[in-house]
């Protein structure tokens, strides 16, 4: 409470401060209603370009039941992928001069987090979410370099159940469909023991992600369900070698969907459901205190205390760009759960996360 009147005392200044590197910033969009949904009572409205959000309270309509939010980007529900994607292009673009980049989504299940990592189930190249656009965007910009710099790419696919990672890149199948793709070891492995595969196109890219999103749903009753309950990420290794100096830099780009946030009726749950729901708790509140004791420049930054933070460490903090998508649901009923998830994106807005990185 202390460090939000802090913040909010601050934000006019966080607000000029936003786009300095080591900062996280945080971009907000809002799921479209569903074909078949109907538009019953809109509760989050999507007001000016300028990043504010207004919420109405559906139990309390007028202005009583109204909150402001504020973040770096709020979209319209009508915002599509590309226009999205152009947003945080030059974040992904700065992993090629050597930058550490996280890009996470959080929110509820069913407010658009895979939608927004990866596209709808069987995407269209026009759908395609930010993880297929990042990597045709490094490949097209490394090409355009080579000669200068040659880049090297390489690509881990993980997944956070139970506070157990798992590789969905390891079975014999996935060797089999990769043909002449081998793995590779390359300095700053973030995942240590997890395959990584070199990626020279898009396609390949293409055949892994079909590969590790298969292998998420094994074992699970109902694809949907467990992949609400675990974190997902891909991460993207870059080495570029200077051809001039023969000096060679690294940078890495990890991409998160996040399990549901919503919480669970603990009296209601039990066994497997109930451990689930305390992993998930557990991973996405150590999220929030990394970020709040990086902010706060405490000598001690928790990031041992989940899986999550411990694989994102050197995405989190230091010289490192992050970038967290809020996810929304737009009906009435998800009310109490969007602000919730808005509480948390705007504990973690405006942060300062480190010193920056000189820009190049
Ligand atoms: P989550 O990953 O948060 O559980 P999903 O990404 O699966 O949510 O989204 C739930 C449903 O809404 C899916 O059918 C998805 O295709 C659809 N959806 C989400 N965001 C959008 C959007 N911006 N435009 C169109 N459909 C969307």
């Amino acid at each position: 409470e202390n460090y939000h009147a802090v913040l909010t005392e601050n934000r006019k200044l966080f607000n000029e401060l936003q786009e300095l590197k080591g900062n996280i910033r945080v971009f907000c969009r809002v799921r479209p209603f569903l074909p078949g949904q109907g538009a019953p009572d809109t509760v989050v409205e999507y007001i000016g370009e300028d990043g504010e959000l207004v919420v109405t309270n559906p139990t309390r309509p007028g202005k009583d039941g109204l909150r402001k939010f504020r973040f770096n980007k709020v979209y319209s529900p009508a915002a599509n992928q590309a226009e999205v994607f152009t947003d945080i292009k030059p974040l992904v673009r700065s992993v090629l001069d050597g930058f550490n980049v996280c890009i996470f989504a959080y929110g509820q299940t069913g407010s658009g987090k895979t939608y927004t990592m990866t596209g709808p189930d069987g995407a269209s190249e026009e759908d395609w979410g930010v993880n297929y656009r990042a990597l045709n965007d490094l490949f097209k910009i490394s090409q355009s370099r080579k000669g200068n710099i040659n880049y090297e790419v390489g690509v881990q696919m993980v997944e956070i159940y139970n506070e157990q990672v798992l590789d969905l890149l390891s079975d014999d199948s996935s060797q089999k469909k990769l043909g002449i793709l081998s793995t590779t070891s390359q300095n700053g492995l973030a995942v240590p023991d997890a395959s990584m595969y070199p990626v020279k196109s898009t396609s390949d890219v293409i055949t892994l992600m079909d590969i590790g999103l298969q292998n998420r749903s094994v074992g699970a009753t109902a694809m949907n369900e467990r992949s609400s309950r675990s974190h997902s990420i891909v991460t993207v290794h870059v080495r570029g070698k200077d051809t001039k100096t023969g000096s060679v830099l690294y940078g890495n780009l990890h991409l998160v969907d996040l399990a549901g946030s919503e919480r669970v009726d603990r009296s209601e749950v039990k066994g497997d459901r109930l451990r689930e729901a305390q992993h998930i708790n557990k991973s996405l509140s150590s999220l929030g205190d990394v970020i709040f004791s990086l902010a706060s420049k405490s000598s001690h930054i928790p990031y041992r205390n989940s899986k999550l933070t411990q694989l994102l460490q050197s995405s989190l903090g230091g010289q490192a760009k992050t970038l967290m998508f809020v996810q929304l649901n737009p009906d009435a009923i998800s009310y109490s759960e969007s602000m919730s998830t808005l509480k948390f994106a705007e504990r973690v807005s405006g942060v300062e996360l480190g010193a920056a990185k000189s820009s190049k």
